[in-house]
Parts: C-alpha cells; sequence; structure tokens
C-alpha cells in the first residue's frame, strides 16, 4: 500500500493493479514530455499558429452551454491581460468554470490558434493554473496517467512524492558514478520531475529539448542502471554456470515410463528430451533455452524432464507469466503426476496467505518437492532446500533479472526456460548470454491449419451467427477484446461493453468471461467451466494469450485485432486448432485502419509459421523501435533501448567485471531500484490497458 497525503485505500488498490505499490514506483514513472512555461507571453504579442504559450489576465465574460452529462459542452471565456484580450475555450470540461469563478487573475497553458469561424486568436482547451499558488510555472513536466490518476492531480502527487529520494541509497559505488559522469539515481529522478531552470534563454530551451528526447544524463543514467541490470544478470548465470557444480541426474533408458501421457511423443519431443537428459546427467548446471512454435508440446517435454528430476532426489520450481497460466499448469501436472508419490503445489498471488506460508516452508525443508507459480516464485521469503531444476514457461514475458532470480534460489540448479517467439541473432547473446538452443520442429499428429479471416466488425452479428452454429454443434469459442472497459485515450471494443451484446446474439449459450482483474476462485470457476464445456464461450482478454490449452476450442475471434502485435496474434490464434475438429480465427477489424496496420494484418492471415511472423514483426518494426523488445524477453526495459544504447551497454558490461572484482556485483544488482519484474515499473504495467 502506498502511503502519502492525497492517496486513500481505494486510490491506492487502483494504484496497485498499475504496478504501482509504493512511492518509489510512482517516482519511477517519469514524464512523457516536459512543457516550457517559463515564460509568459503578452497576450498582444501571441502567434496563433497552434503552438501552446503561457498567458496570465483576468477572466471575464464566462459562458456556459452544456450538452448531454459528464461535462459534456463549451466554456467559453476571455481574457484580458498585458496589452490585450484572447478567446479561450474548454471542450467537454463544463467543470472548469467553477475552477474560473472569483478568481482575480490566472494563467492558461495552452495552443493557440485562429478561431476557424470568427478569425480571432483563442486558446484551445488550456490549462488553468491560479496565479500565486505557485505551480504549473517553469518546466512543466506532463505524465502518462496511471489508473484514474492524472493531469495537475498526478503532478501534484508526485512533487509532494519527491521528499521520499531523500531516503533512497544508491545501489552504485560513488567512485563509480564519477568515473562515468553519471548522477545518483535519486537525484536524476528528482531533475526529471522538477527539472532545474537554466540561466540564459538558450540554455532554457536546450534542456527542454535535451528532456524531451531523453538524451540528458539523467536519462543515460536510469537507462544505465537498467542496462546493468541486464548485464549482472546474464554475467551471473553465466557464471553460476561455468564455476559450480550442479547435481547430477543419469540419464534415464526408460523415457515413457517416467509419467502416464495420453500420448505418444512425437519424434521431436524425444530429441528434445533427450539433449536435456544429456545435460541434467552432467554435474555443471544446464542453461537451455527450449523454442518451439506454439502447440508444439512443451509442456509435456517440461513434465518429463520435473518427473527425471523429482526422482532423482532433486525438487523442481515451474515459473509462469500469468496466474491464468501458472493455475493451468497446476492442474495439468495434477494430472499427469497423479500416478506418481509427488504433488505440485501451487504458488501465486492469489493463494491464501496461511497456505502460502505453509508452501514456502515446505520448499525450504524440502517436503515441497515441486513449485508451479508466477513471480511469487522468486519473492524474498522463498528459498529452496535442493533446487535441481528450473523451468521457466513462456520465457519472453520475463526479463533476465527475473531468470537470475529464480536461478539465485537454489545452489546451482539446472535452467529451462521455454519460449514459442524465436529470438534474433543480434540479440541473443545480450539477453541470454550462452544458453544452448534446442528446438522443437514438429507439431504433435493431426493438426489441421487454422483458417484465418478478416471482417469488418460491423459485420460482428453474421460472424457470431456462425460462432453459434459451431458451438451448437459441439466447439467451444474465445472472443478476445482489448481492453477490460473503454477508455478515453485508445479507441478499440472493450469486454465489459460486449458482452451483454454477445449473450444476446448467443441465446441458449453459455457465456462466461475472464479477465485479469479478476480473483483467482472467479477466475477458475469460470476458466474450470470452460475447460469441462460447461461454458461454451469465453469472452476474454489477453491474459488468455499464452499458454492457454484447452483441445476443445476451435474458434478465435479477435476484436480490434488492430490493437495487438502479431507476435501477440500469433498467440492467441495458437490457442485454438489443438485438437481434430478444423478451427477458425476470426479478425474483427474496425474500418479506419492504417495501411501498415492493414499490411500486418494480412500478412498475419497469409502465415501460420510463428519464427517467420517473428521475423516479418521485426522487418515491419525497423530494428530500433523498441516495442519489440517486450517479446524478447528484454523485457522490462523502459529508459534503455538495446540497439540505441549499444554503448552505453558495453560500458554496463564493463562496470559489471569491476564491480565483480570488488566482490560487490551480487549485492549490487540486488538492490537497484529499477528492477525489472512483470506488472513493475514498465508504464502500462499489466497485461492488459
Ligand atoms: P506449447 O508448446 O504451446 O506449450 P502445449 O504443451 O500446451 O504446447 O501442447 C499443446 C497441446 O498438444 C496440448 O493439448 C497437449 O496435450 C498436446 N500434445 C503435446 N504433445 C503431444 C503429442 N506428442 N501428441 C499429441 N498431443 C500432444
Ligand atoms: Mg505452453
Amino acid at each position: 500500500m502506498i502511503r502519502l497525503k492525497g492517496i486513500g485505500p481505494r486510490l491506492s488498490q487502483q494504484l496497485e493493479r498499475e504496478g504501482v505499490e509504493t512511492i518509489l514506483d510512482l517516482l519511477l514513472r517519469i514524464p512523457v514530455r516536459w512543457q516550457d512555461r517559463t515564460k509568459v507571453v503578452p497576450i498582444a504579442g501571441l502567434i496563433p499558429d497552434g503552438r501552446p504559450a503561457l498567458v496570465r489576465g483576468r477572466i471575464g465574460g464566462l459562458s456556459v452551454r452544456r450538452r448531454g452529462r459528464g461535462g459534456r459542452g463549451v466554456v467559453q471565456a476571455k481574457l484580458t491581460g498585458d496589452g490585450g484580450t484572447i478567446g479561450a475555450v474548454w471542450f467537454n470540461q463544463t467543470w472548469i468554470s467553477r475552477r474560473l469563478t472569483g478568481r482575480p487573475e490566472v494563467l492558461l497553458y495552452g495552443p493557440v490558434r485562429l478561431n476557424p469561424r470568427t478569425g480571432t486568436p483563442e486558446i484551445v482547451n488550456p490549462e488553468v493554473e491560479i496565479v500565486g499558488h505557485g505551480a504549473g510555472e517553469g518546466i512543466v513536466p506532463v505524465y502518462r496517467p496511471v489508473g484514474p490518476l492524472g493531469g495537475r492531480r498526478l503532478r501534484k502527487l508526485v512533487a509532494s512524492a519527491l521528499g521520499a529520494l531523500d531516503r533512497v541509497e544508491d545501489p552504485l559505488p560513488e567512485d563509480l558514478l564519477e568515473a562515468r559522469r553519471l548522477p545518483p539515481a535519486a537525484e536524476a529522478l528528482r531533475r526529471l520531475h522538477r527539472p532545474e531552470i537554466p540561466e540564459g534563454e538558450r540554455q532554457r530551451t536546450g534542456l527542454i529539448e535535451a528532456l524531451n528526447r531523453g538524451t540528458t544524463p539523467e536519462h543515460r543514467r536510469l537507462a544505465f542502471e537498467e542496462l546493468l541490470g541486464l548485464a549482472g544478470s546474464v554475467y551471473r548465470i553465466k557464471v553460476i554456470r561455468h564455476v559450480q557444480r550442479a547435481p547430477s541426474f543419469p540419464a534415464p533408458d526408460d523415457l515413457e515410463q517416467l509419467l502416464d501421457l495420453p500420448f505418444e511423443l512425437t519424434g521431436a519431443q524425444r530429441r528434445v528430451l533427450r539433449e536435456i537428459f544429456d545435460d541434467l546427467a552432467r554435474p555443471f548446471p544446464m542453461a537451455r533455452l527450449l523454442e518451439g512454435d506454439v502447440g508444439a508440446g512443451k509442456t509435456a517435454v517440461a513434465a518429463l524432464a520435473a518427473a527425471h528430476v523429482l526422482r532423482g532426489g532433486g525438487q523442481v520450481a515451474v515459473m509462469a507469466p500469468t496466474e491464468l497460466l501458472a493455475e493451468q499448469h497446476m492442474a495439468t501436472l495434477t494430472q499427469l503426476f497423479s500416478g506418481s508419490r509427488w504433488r505440485p503445489r501451487l504458488l501465486t498471488g492469489s493463494v491464501p496467505v496461511s497456505q502460502r506460508r505453509e508452501i514456502i516452508r515446505g520448499l525450504s525443508d524440502g517436503t515441497v518437492a515441486l513449485a508451479v507459480g508466477t513471480h511469487a516464485l522468486i519473492q524474498k521469503a522463498v528459498s529452496f532446500d535442493r533446487l535441481g531444476l528450473a523451468i521457466i514457461d513462456e520465457q519472453h514475458r520475463f526479463g533476465v533479472a527475473q531468470r537470475r532470480a529464480l536461478v539465485e534460489k537454489g545452489k546451482a540448479p539446472h535452467l529451462l526456460v521455454m519460449t514459442a517467439t524465436p529470438i534474433p541473432r543480434s540479440l541473443a547473446m545480450t539477453v541470454y548470454g550462452d544458453l544452448d538452443l534446442s528446438i522443437l520442429d514438429e507439431l504433435p499428429p493431426g493438426r489441421r491449419p487454422v483458417r484465418t479471416v478478416m471482417r469488418s466488425l460491423e459485420l460482428a452479428s453474421s460472424v457470431f451467427e456462425y460462432l453459434g452454429r459451431e458451438v451448437a454443434s459441439g466447439a467451444r469459442a474465445y472472443v478476445v477484446y482489448p481492453l477490460i472497459e473503454a477508455s478515453d485515450t485508445i479507441e478499440a471494443e472493450a469486454l465489459e461493453d460486449n458482452l451483454d451484446r454477445l449473450r444476446r446474439f448467443l441465446p441458449g449459450i453459455e457465456v462466461g468471461m475472464v479477465h485479469g482483474r479478476m480473483n483467482r476462485e472467479e477466475r477458475e470457476h469460470v476458466f474450470g467451466g470452460f475447460r469441462r464445456g460447461e461454458i461454451q464461450v469465453l469472452a476474454a482478454t489477453t491474459v488468455i494469450e499464452v499458454g492457454v490449452d484447452v483441445p476443445e476450442a476451435t474458434m478465435m475471434v479477435i476484436v480490434s485485432p488492430e490493437r495487438f502485435g502479431l507476435s501477440q496474434l500469433h498467440q492467441l490464434r495458437g490457442r485454438v486448432g489443438r485438437g481434430r475438429r478444423q478451427s477458425w480465427c476470426v479478425l474483427l477489424a474496425g474500418d479506419r485502419l492504417s495501411a501498415k496496420t492493414r499490411q500486418r494484418l494480412e500478412i498475419f492471415q497469409r502465415t501460420a509459421d510463428g519464427f517467420k511472423l517473428a521475423e516479418a514483426d521485426l522487418a515491419l518494426r525497423g530494428p530500433g523501435e523498441r516495442a519489440g523488445l517486450r517479446q524478447w524477453g528484454a523485457d522490462g526495459l523502459v529508459f534503455a533501448d538495446i540497439f540505441r544504447d549499444r554503448a552505453l551497454l558495453e560500458e554496463a558490461k564493463r562496470t559489471v567485471a569491476e564491480l565483480d572484482a570488488r566482490g560487490v556485483l551480487k549485492t549490487v544488482l540486488d538492490r537497484l531500484i529499477l528492477r525489472p519484474e512483470p506488472g513493475g515499473h514498465r508504464p502500462g504495467g499489466t497485461d492488459e490497458q
């Protein structure tokens, strides 16, 4: 819970959902823009060119025209000050009139243009500051909203939180920072939130430009810390791997006897398991990346590797990026291990505290041998008695720091990370260090390719009619929306607004809903119902994007697919086509698509191969576009860009070596302020927007 004046329990909860749990989390959301409000422009000297300006004067001629509810309508006023009068107009924020009434003098900041009807200059939707209150002048930061918090209120809260930076100790030794001409982290954050205004017009515009380009020493400092975390974690995994001895588990000759699988392994699964078992037999920690397209059967490989290590007396941890996926793995493994003496236990944030304590105790005294969970597995309280194998599923959703954290839960455990997203070679060494690669290049037999089509959102009714007929004949379907609830800032369809409509389209069919803000019982109830077929249509957000496996599901409808990247679409489509029935993926797109988006969706319809799609994704984005990094395990990088900041990354690597030589590397890494966590300081926080 975040303790700050002006943040009550309800708001605190809302912020938590956005990944803001502490004051420092809030302060790590640095501004996205900085406005120059250092100079009041005389009204007579205003140029109506659409650029924002700061003006000062008295408000007169206030008029309000309301239209409908919720602040809709127009507010108009005249501002009289230095050398003249200018019009001011506010759209759909009628409450602003209250702020304006009875104020002797105000500052307005907003774009100045010529009114298209009257041809006279006016200032549009300006922010209002009361003169004498001191705020809103200078270099003013602009923040991306955090949950319900935005605008002036967020700015005020952040400003009042800055004092907390006094208590932030820098993780990096002072001499080391000085040698690199980097400011301490706390100072960097303070100056980004409240820039000091330099003397002189040129210096001032220079600073504002640098801030907005992200090239200040302060930005560099934050990027450096992130890259240090990345390089340091890769280094530690490498060191553990080459220096430490691991428990060895001699290869079994009875692969099939390890577990009672409901199918025959594919040739590729056998080959990959041999590679894994060879590694496990050696007294050095395995570090292996298992790449296989969605639906290739990575879970079975993981389960067999786990069974082998358990039989050899080691503990096994399986970490997944979402609670839903962890819960599903829990169900699958419980089934697969039902004939053995091992019972998997689930460790996620949603597990009741008393149970969580019991499992954590069991892991440290060794009575719990097999744990399945989310990043709850790498929280401080968790330790293992004899961790033999750490498995990370959908590894691209984690950062390397989390990989390190899981590995360091044991003495020198074997590590198996799995992903459906191939990594470009240019990135592999940076974010993976030296993992060995196993490729699962064969799908289980009997699969039929998914047919992908695109329809206009306006034709939704005919698509849902078809879906209704499919379901009536025994199929199950997903309908995925990009948002939980409608948003003012993002144009896309939302789950909650559409649920009733969807139910009306599908009379007599059970439609369930899952999203990331539900608690575990609700989610398990609905998802379990879908798995068993009591619910036939699952309306969901992207919580079902990774790993979800219900072979009876054969229809995937993606609403507003333009909101998703290629790899994400591929993951979603991978939820169907897992059984023998013909599967469909229907994209219900809006009408106003850009040429680039249209191209992306066309490539998606044509291409079934995840590796090819990943290449296309990279080509479409261009290597500099950072959004793409998320899918390759460089997640959590907010300030740094491993393409753009290559030189800084090299510097970070040298620093890692130096810290290691001083014997303080692990301490520094554990104390880093910018620790990437799923839903951590990344703007946007959770899976969903
Ligand atoms: P992914 O690689 O995407 O994690 P899963 O492990 O979820 O794939 O497997 C996809 C589906 O294929 C599951 O329903 C699983 O039971 C099934 N499966 C896995 N291996 C085989 C196999 N050798 N033969 C038949 N079905 C298999
Ligand atoms: Mg999987």
